[in-house]
C-alpha cells in the first residue's frame, strides 16, 4: 500500500515538473538567466554598521537565488562619489545603491521623512510606519519620478548628541557654537544661535583639533570611537534628538527590478528586510561595548543635555518641519501621517518600554 502511494506520488510529480524530464524547465526557461548587479553605497566599503549592511545583503542574495543573482557592492568614490548614489541608480548607470534618502532633500522636500527628522519617530516606530503605517506606499510615491524604488536597510538606533568642547546648560550655550551637523538638525542648531558646518567625516578629527569647530555629531559610540573623538572632544553628549532612527535605504532602478522574475524580487525584498533589521542589532550589541570601553578605558565624560535644552531644541524642531510640510504637497501629506502614528506609537511607548526601563534601573 505504502510503496503504491509512493509511486503515485512521484508519477504526480512527474507531471507536475511537465513530463519525463524533472528540471528541465529551470535548465533552459527563466529560471535559468543570471543577473550580476552593481550597488554604489555613500559609505566607505565595509564601514562598520552602515556599509556591512550591503555586504550582508549581496551575500544573503547570492545564497537564497543560488547565485542567479549577484550583486558587487561599491563603497563610496569607487564608482560613484556618496552623494551622486541617487543619480546612478536613477540614470540605470548602476542597478542599486545604498544610502540615507535625507541626502535628496533638494530633490525631494519629503525625503527627510523617509531617513529621520529631529524628536521624530525612533527605530522600532519608523519600521513599524513604513510596513505597517502606510510609510513604504508614501515613499515609493516620491521616488517613483525618479525612477527608483526604495525599501528600507538599516538602521541606526537613536544617535548621540554628539562630541563637544564647550558644556551646554542652557539653550544660550548654543549661541556662536561651529558644530558639524547637517540637514534639519543643522537648521534646528543654526536657529538657536549656533553656527551649522557641513564637514566630511574623515575631516572631523582635526577641525574638533584645531578648534575649526566646537562640536560634531556623527553617529554612535561604535563608529565614533573609530573615529578617535575622545581625544579631542571634552563632553560627549546624549541623546541624539537629530537622528532618533535613522533609516538606510536600498533603492533599486525600476526597469532593473522588473526585468527580475518574481521570485528573485522577493529574494531582493526580503534580503533588505533582514538587512534592516541586523544594521539595528549590530549597532545595539557594539553601541554598548564602545561606549563601556569610551568610558572605562578613554575616560570619556558622557553627559545629558539639560531638559531645558531638548525642550528649545524640540520646539524649534517643530517650526522646521511645520515650514518643510508647507512648503510641499506631498510632504505635509508624509509629515502629517508620521506625526498621527507618533502620537499612538508614543502613548503605547508610554506604558511599555519606558515603564519597563524605568522598572528595571530601579
Ligand atoms: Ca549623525
Amino acid at each position: 500500500m505504502i510503496k503504491r502511494m509512493t509511486i503515485t506520488l512521484a508519477t504526480l510529480l512527474l507531471v507536475a515538473c511537465g513530463g519525463g524530464e524533472p528540471g528541465s524547465e529551470a535548465a533552459t526557461g527563466p529560471a535559468a538567466k543570471t543577473f550580476k548587479w552593481k550597488m554604489v553605497t555613500s559609505w566607505p566599503k565595509n564601514y562598520p554598521g552602515l556599509g556591512t549592511a550591503p555586504e550582508r545583503f549581496a551575500e544573503n542574495v547570492e545564497r537564497m537565488s543560488g547565485g542567479r543573482l549577484t550583486v558587487r557592492v561599491y563603497g563610496a568614490g569607487e564608482l560613484v562619489p556618496a552623494l551622486e548614489v541617487f543619480d546612478a541608480v536613477s540614470q540605470g548607470t548602476v542597478e542599486m545603491g545604498h544610502s540615507g534618502a535625507y541626502y535628496w532633500k533638494g530633490k525631494i522636500p519629503a525625503a527627510p521623512f523617509f531617513a529621520t527628522v529631529p524628536f521624530g519617530l525612533n527605530a522600532r516606530e519608523i519600521n513599524a510606519w513604513m510596513h505597517h503605517g502606510g510609510g513604504l506606499e508614501m515613499w515609493r510615491e516620491a521616488y517613483a519620478p525618479f525612477n527608483l524604488i526604495p525599501f528600507p536597510m538599516g538602521n541606526s538606533g537613536v544617535q548621540m548628541a554628539g562630541w563637544f568642547n564647550r558644556e551646554i546648560n542652557t539653550l544660550d550655550d548654543l549661541k556662536g557654537l561651529k558644530m558639524r551637523i547637517p540637514g534639519l538638525g543643522g537648521e534646528v542648531i543654526h536657529r538657536a544661535g549656533g553656527q551649522s558646518i557641513n564637514i566630511p567625516g574623515g575631516e572631523l578629527y582635526t577641525s574638533m583639533q584645531t578648534n575649526v569647530i566646537d562640536a560634531t555629531e556623527w553617529v554612535s559610540p561604535y563608529n565614533d570611537m573609530a573615529f578617535g573623538f575622545y581625544q579631542v572632544a571634552k563632553y560627549y553628549y546624549y541623546p541624539g534628538w537629530h537622528e532618533p532612527g535613522a533609516v538606510l535605504e536600498l533603492m533599486v532602478n525600476k526597469q532593473a527590478f522588473e526585468s527580475l522574475p518574481a521570485d528573485l524580487q522577493a529574494i531582493v525584498e526580503v534580503a533588505a528586510r533582514a538587512a534592516n533589521q541586523d544594521m539595528l542589532d549590530e549597532y545595539t550589541a557594539q553601541n554598548a561595548i564602545s561606549l563601556q570601553e569610551l568610558i572605562d578605558k578613554h575616560g570619556v565624560e558622557v553627559k545629558p543635555l539639560p531638559d531645558e535644552v531638548l525642550s528649545g531644541l524640540k520646539e524649534i524642531s517643530g517650526q522646521v518641519l511645520n515650514e518643510l510640510a508647507a512648503s510641499d504637497p506631498l510632504a505635509a501629506k508624509v509629515w502629517a501621517s508620521q506625526k498621527a502614528f507618533m502620537e499612538r506609537t508614543m502613548s503605547y511607548e508610554a506604558i511599555t518600554d519606558e515603564a519597563y526601563s524605568k522598572a528595571r534601573r530601579k
